[in-house]
């Protein structure tokens, strides 16, 4: 069976999950107001994402012949996913192949909160590298992230918070790429709240 075959089963079998557990559904009403409220960039429904994904096409002599959509934006959302809660030793476990979020049960509010929208990046960043359009995607996500928090931040701390990131990339053994860092940052500067509390379940140490 081809590959997208599969995830289409995996997508219809987490829906009729979810069609048959109520505990499910709250979760995912949870997952899709963050979705809403903090991640229109991962879903490429964001004005400046929209706008980098345009190119611009030119005439013969090299006039320009304006700017046009580059294809289709890939289809990205949390509701194709499972979340469920656990008790599990980690705060929250992302299961990319099986299209599933696992969050510890009875977690104080924060740090829930943390781990939730810590998986979340995970979940979007795989779907994201599942098509080719899609990691391109990645690539200018990076940038707009990297405009916005320059935008917040200025240069100088910027740069001080790129210098740690790229530190953390090489001594961290989980996985979590630059732009999973940055968007983790994007997140911390949103939710008022110090650098790190989302890269780590709340804990703030590393970053400071
Ligand atoms: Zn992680």
């Amino acid at each position: 069976m081809i590959k997208e075959e599969i995830r289409q089963q995996k997508i219809n079998k987490n829906i009729e999950l979810r069609c048959t557990n109520p505990d499910y559904n709250k979760l995912m009403d949870e997952a899709l107001g963050y979705e809403h409220r903090y991640f229109k960039d991962m879903t490429c429904n964001n004005k400046s994402i929209k706008d980098l994904f345009k190119v611009e096409y030119f005439n013969e002599d090299g006039t320009s012949k304006g700017k046009g959509d580059y294809g289709d934006l890939p289809y990205i959302t949390i509701s194709d996913w499972i979340i469920k809660e656990k008790q599990i030793k980690s705060q929250g476990i992302c299961y990319n192949k099986q299209l599933e979020i696992i969050i510890k049960k009875d977690l104080p509010k924060l740090e829930r909160k943390s781990a939730f929208l810590h998986e979340m990046i995970h979940a979007y960043e795989y779907d994201l590298g599942y098509s080719v359009v899609g990691k391109k995607i990645k690539e200018i996500i990076l940038i707009s992230l990297h405009k916005e928090i320059e935008k917040q931040l200025g240069k100088r701390k910027l740069n001080k918070v790129l210098g740690t990131i790229t530190n953390v990339l090489f001594w961290d053994d989980n996985f979590h790429s630059l732009l999973f860092a940055l968007k983790s940052f994007d997140l911390d500067i949103r939710l008022n709240q110090p650098f790190g509390f989302v890269y780590g379940y709340g804990k703030i140490d590393f970053f400071k």
